[in-house]
């Protein structure tokens, strides 16, 4: 558990323990209480993790599968034993309600375990006969994965245990060295890592967790020896990023204004109530805050009515306030800064024709569940990502246009149909500009052993366990001549 006290909490610098000059508090947006303070690194410290990192590169991908993956095992275990005290600190941080805290902690659990599968069986590329063309004859080519160099991953605040767990599990599986950096607003979750890492037999520098302020990460980012960078966070920054270093590897995992349609054919009392309670629900979970939050509900006009009196009802009935508290559902933002520029949306929304059919009231860093209809195309809540427990809602004629709505915007990161029919299931799948559909749910599920990121401004590339892995390393080809 993080200091409270004198102490502050260590990062993990090329492996083990370390601590700089500086430090910065971490407080708790529901009460403002102390959650911890965190060790800064110096510059110095941030060049020997790089160095370390570069230094282990031939060691680690010459570290036998089975060591990394019962590296991976490892942190398994210690997550599933300290379960509770981590989902206690997650909560803490980031203002998670409890019950969605140990949702992630279970998450992550999966993630490293998927890791140690892969681990296991990584790198098994392809053989190939050359002699279907004449220049090939006599000739065998075989093809392996060779690590990249080393990985700077960056994650962002809203599942800060299991995003710095999708970086830096598939880097230990692949054998590739990595930097992460934590979010600002929640250092601890990700730090902890380091304490389930440290007691594996992984060789040193092969992992670092650096809490660098952004005002130093300009240096990391720029800097050639981290060919790889893994992003996770918003598209401003994410872009800022890529536009800067557009000769390294990036992948971005940005944001989205993910869509729920309900069709004509999902209309029965029992579909109608199954999907309101989705979509309440995974409207305002963890405030909002999750890149795959249902924003956008489209209805088709034959259920709009029965569904939208359906959805505010069970909104209403949303559980909120103190996230320690095991039944409630909804806490605050990740900041009183954040709440306000929700309230700003919405006002804005509401001052342009929108009419607000619940919520729309702001408490501190708690913003209420809320419910919008006619939203007007000119607001910012039609175009950006809310980030926030802000629901609007909007009626279309049929599914074509249903689907037209969903393409209707910059981002396309995971699109949910509630419909029935496994035809419209496969058109679905073709027409939407998604990086993901799910059918008969909300969007908001995540696979987490599947590739997962978004098209248009959600993203470039893929993350998910063995996605990340093949993104960390390259194919490279070997041929055999004479044979
Ligand atoms: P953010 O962009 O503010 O920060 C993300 C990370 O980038 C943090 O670690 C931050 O410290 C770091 N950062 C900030 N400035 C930087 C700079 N100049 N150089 C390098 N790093 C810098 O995002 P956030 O507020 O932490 O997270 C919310 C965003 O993340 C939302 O847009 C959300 O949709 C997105 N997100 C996307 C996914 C996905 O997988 N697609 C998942 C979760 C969250």
């Amino acid at each position: 558990m993080p200091n409270t006290a004198a102490a502050p909490t260590a990062f993990w610098l090329a492996g083990r323990e370390a601590t700089g000059e500086t430090t910065f508090d971490v407080t708790s947006p529901w009460d403002g209480r102390l959650v911890g303070t965190v060790s800064v690194p110096t510059e110095a410290q941030v060049e020997e993790a790089v160095a370390a990192s570069v230094a282990v590169q031939d060691e680690l991908a010459a570290t036998p599968a089975h060591v990394r993956a019962a590296a991976l095992d490892h942190v398994v275990r210690g997550l599933v034993e300290r379960t509770e005290e981590i989902a206690q600190l997650i909560s803490a941080e980031n203002g998670k309600p409890i019950k969605w805290a140990r949702g992630e902690v279970g998450r992550a659990v999966s993630v490293f375990r998927f890791a140690a599968e892969e681990a296991r069986r990584f790198n098994g590329g392809e053989a190939q006969r050359l002699d279907t063309d004449a220049g090939g004859a006599g000739r065998l080519a075989l093809t392996r994965r060779f690590p990249r160099g080393t990985v700077l991953g960056i994650a962002p605040f809203n599942f800060p245990l299991n995003l710095c767990a999708h970086k830096i599990a598939p880097a230990i599986a692949a054998g590739v060295p990595i930097i992460l950096k934590p979010a600002p607003a929640t250092p601890l979750s990700g730090l902890i890592i380091g304490e389930l890492l440290a007691g594996t037999d992984l060789p040193a520098g092969s992992w670092s967790i650096l809490p660098v302020p952004n005002d130093r990460m300009e240096a990391l980012v720029q800097d050639e020896r981290l060919p790889v960078i893994s992003f996770t966070g918003s598209d401003t920054v994410g872009y800022a990023i890529l536009d800067s270093v557009p000769r390294k590897h990036c992948t971005l995992e940005l944001g989205g204004n993910g869509a729920a349609v309900v069709l004509p054919d999902w209309s029965s009392e029992q579909d109608l109530d199954w999907a309101a309670q989705r979509i309440a629900t995974f409207s305002n979970y963890q405030g909002g805050q999750s890149c795959i939050s249902v924003q956008r509900v489209i209805a088709d006009a034959s259920v709009y009515d029965r569904l939208v009196a359906k959805v505010v009802e069970r909104v209403e009935a949303q559980v909120t306030g103190d996230p320690t508290d095991p039944a409630t559902e909804v806490g605050p933002l990740v900041s009183e800064a954040a709440a306000q520029r929700v309230e700003s949306w919405v006002d804005d929304a509401v001052e342009r024709g929108a009419r607000l059919l619940t919520g729309g009231k702001r408490d501190g860093a708690s913003y209420a569940p809320t419910v919008l209809e006619n939203v007007p195309a000119g607001a910012t809540l039609a175009t950006e990502e809310v980030f926030g427990p802000v629901l609007t809602l909007q009626k279309v004629d049929g599914v074509d246009a249903a689907f037209a709505a969903v393409n209707d915007s910059k981002f396309g990161l995971q699109a949910g149909v509630f419909t029935h029919d496994a035809r419209t299931a496969f058109r679905a799948h073709r027409a939407l500009e998604v990086g993901g559909v799910v059918i008969g749910d909300v969007p908001s599920y995540r696979a987490d052993q599947m590739p997962y990121g978004g098209v248009k401004q959600s993203g470039v590339g893929r993350e998910g366990v063995r996605y990340a892995m093949d993104d960390y390393t390259y194919e490279r080809v070997l041929i055999l001549t004479g044979l």
